[in-house]
């Protein structure tokens, strides 16, 4: 995948801040619909959490309109951004704890859920905790014939126990995966030329 997308190592976000809210607006969301959003924050009080935690919840609710659910966004927005800030001096500061025990909080704030949590891990946080989204469950499904049942934690168990415990390594996987599942591996697969094609399963049993 590498040879064929290049290094990709990313997340779509200029700060830590920029990361974690894209991260919950991203939830149920097209990345377009979470740009026009951020959008309307770069343009209004900024795509900054300490701001946010003080934002009046309605005018919240209307920057953060385009990535829809968006009053249950913006009380999620505003409850973790007030969390981190009621508890933390810093968002540095809240990072700075171990992460097994970052994640554990993490997953208790209203919205996390563990990709949430792992896209804040990874991403913002720089710690080395492995995405699951859609995209891997449905690759992993078809090229190795895991099943679309398997549980978040364990799947995740299953990749990071074969490759290599690297901060960079799990950012660039992940988004490889996540392009692969865009032009490749979509619902409707295009298995032609798709670079793990060689690898795959569904390409084996599917082939004329
Ligand atoms: S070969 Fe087809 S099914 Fe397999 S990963 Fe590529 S697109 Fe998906």
């Amino acid at each position: 995948m590498r040879k064929r997308f290049g290094f990709r190592d990313w997340w779509p976000g200029d700060t830590k801040d920029e990361i974690i809210i894209g991260a919950m607006l991203t939830q149920q969301a097209s990345w377009s619909n979470v740009e026009k959003a951020i959008s309307n924050l770069k343009s209004s009080a900024g795509v900054d959490l300490r701001k946010i935690s003080a934002m009046d919840i309605r005018k919240l609710e209307m920057l953060v309109r385009p990535s829809g659910f968006y009053r249950q966004k913006a009380r999620r927005l505003k409850g973790i951004a007030s969390y981190i800030f009621g508890n933390y001096p810093s968002l540095g500061r809240m990072f700075s704890k171990e992460t097994g025990e970052l994640r554990q909080e993490l997953l208790s704030l209203d919205g996390i859920g563990p990709e949430t949590a792992d896209s804040i891990l990874l991403y913002a946080a720089g710690k080395p905790s492995f995405v699951i989204d859609a995209y891997t469950k449905r690759i992993m499904n078809r090229v190795y014939g895991i099943g679309l049942d398997m549980d978040y934690d364990n799947l995740k168990t299953l990749i990071t126990d074969n490759i290599k415990d690297d901060i960079e390594l799990y950012s660039d996987f992940h988004a490889q995966f996540v392009e692969l599942g865009k032009r490749y591996c979509r619902t409707r697969p295009i298995c032609k030329d798709c670079p793990a094609s060689g690898l795959c399963r569904y390409k084996r049993m599917n082939a004329k």
